[in-house]
C-alpha cells in the first residue's frame, strides 16, 4: 500500500514537471526600446524562459526531442515558424503594441515576429533576424 502511495506521489511529480509550469519565470517591468513603435516604451509582462518550452506557445505543437528544434540559431516552430524562447533569455510584451521582443541587457531588444508580422515580413520579401 505504501509502495503503491509512493509511486502514485512521484508520478504526481513528475507530471508537474512535464506540465511545464516552470518554464517561465515573471519579471520586473522594465523600459525597453520597442523597435515597432520605435520609441522607448513600457514592457509591464517580462519574463525569463527557464527550460525549452516542450510545446509551441502558438499552435500547441509537441516536441517530442526539443533538442532537435532548439539545435538551431533562431529555434522557430517546425509548423507555424513562431520564434522560441531560448533558456536563459529574458523576454517582454510592448505594452502599446504587443510585440514581442527578447531583451538582452546593454542591446536594443529583438523582436519575436508573430504570424502576422512574419506575413508582412514575408510580404516585403525580408525575412526576420534577432540580430
Ligand atoms: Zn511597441
Ligand atoms: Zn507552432
Amino acid at each position: 500500500m505504501i509502495r503503491w502511495l509512493k509511486q502514485l506521489l512521484s508520478w504526481r511529480k513528475g507530471k508537474n514537471q512535464a506540465s511545464g509550469q516552470q518554464e517561465r519565470f515573471p519579471l520586473m517591468a522594465r523600459d525597453a526600446w520597442c523597435s515597432v513603435c520605435r520609441k522607448t516604451t513600457r514592457f509591464t509582462r517580462i519574463w525569463r524562459c527557464a527550460q525549452p518550452l516542450s510545446s509551441c506557445s502558438l499552435c500547441d505543437l509537441y516536441f517530442d526531442v526539443p533538442e532537435l528544434v532548439y539545435g538551431r540559431t533562431q529555434p522557430a516552430c517546425p509548423r507555424c515558424e513562431e520564434p522560441l524562447e531560448q533558456p536563459g533569455f529574458d523576454y517582454g510584451l510592448c505594452d502599446y503594441c504587443g510585440s514581442k521582443f527578447e531583451l538582452v541587457e546593454g542591446t536594443k531588444p529583438g523582436l519575436l515576429p508573430n504570424r502576422q508580422q512574419r506575413e508582412e515580413m514575408k510580404k516585403h520579401g525580408r525575412s526576420w533576424s534577432l540580430s
